[in-house]
């Protein structure tokens, strides 16, 4: 049985009839500036699912998203992309708060085996580059066909270890960014864009 409230909503919600968008232009009080509005991080989402869905054609590879940070911007780029590919996650912690611990552990590994396939790791932002050498060391000695990284933000300046990111969304200076899946201290994490906090929030 349908509940009445789902019955409700299906007709309330029916194509042509869609509730009113929320205006992204509504700022959230604590952002000093937004770097990437919705509409900028949109068009630059397509351009890397099609150069991925150009270069894995045929390859059927795994997108493999580092939890929780790149959950948007994976969600937002498979529905881009034009050829088949699956998903899977891995979570790592080296973040407390607003720098880095320098320590990187894995707390949730792979589901499905990455032995002999492409691998693309989808992560939201590269570092000091820690989390994404340790990450690929650990994926490259399960033998995969081939691993790259995906990133959305790529701060290249304050790298300790260097790390091949093949497709980069934007490079950005030595700023602490939240929003589109970045957090601090995990919230921010749902705003469309990415912003940097007033020093009152932090
Ligand atoms: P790395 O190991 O490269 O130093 O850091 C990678 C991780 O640190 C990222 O996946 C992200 O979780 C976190 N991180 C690095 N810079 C920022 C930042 O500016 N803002 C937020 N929210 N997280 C960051
Ligand atoms: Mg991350």
């Amino acid at each position: 049985m349908i509940p009445g409230y789902l019955f409700y909503r299906m007709g309330e919600y029916s194509v042509g009839n869609l509730p009113p968008k929320m205006p992204t232009t509504t700022l959230h009080p604590d952002i000093q500036e937004v770097l990437f509005d919705a509409d900028v991080l949109r068009a630059r989402i397509k351009e890397l699912a099609a150069s991925l869905s150009q270069d894995y054609q045929g390859k059927d590879p795994v997108l493999v998203g580092v939890l929780k940070g790149s959950a948007l911007f994976l969600a937002d780029l498979v529905r881009e992309m034009t050829i088949p590919c699956t998903i899977d996650f891995v979570s790592m912690a080296s973040y407390e708060g607003e720098s880095s611990t320098g320590e990187v552990r894995l707390l949730l590994d792979l589901r499905s085996n990455p032995h002999g396939k492409h691998v693309v790791i989808v992560e939201d932002i590269v570092d000091t580059g820690l989390s994404l050498s340790s990450l690929m060391e650990n994926i490259k000695a399960k033998r995969p066909a081939s691993v790259e990284i995906c990133v959305l933000l790529d701060k290249k300046e304050t790298r300790k270890i260097p790390v091949s990111t093949k497709y980069v969304g934007f490079e950005i200076p030595n700023k602490f960014v939240i929003g589109y899946g970045l957090d601090y201290n995990e919230k921010y994490r749902q705003l469309p864009y990415v912003g940097i906090l007033k020093d009152s929030a932090i």
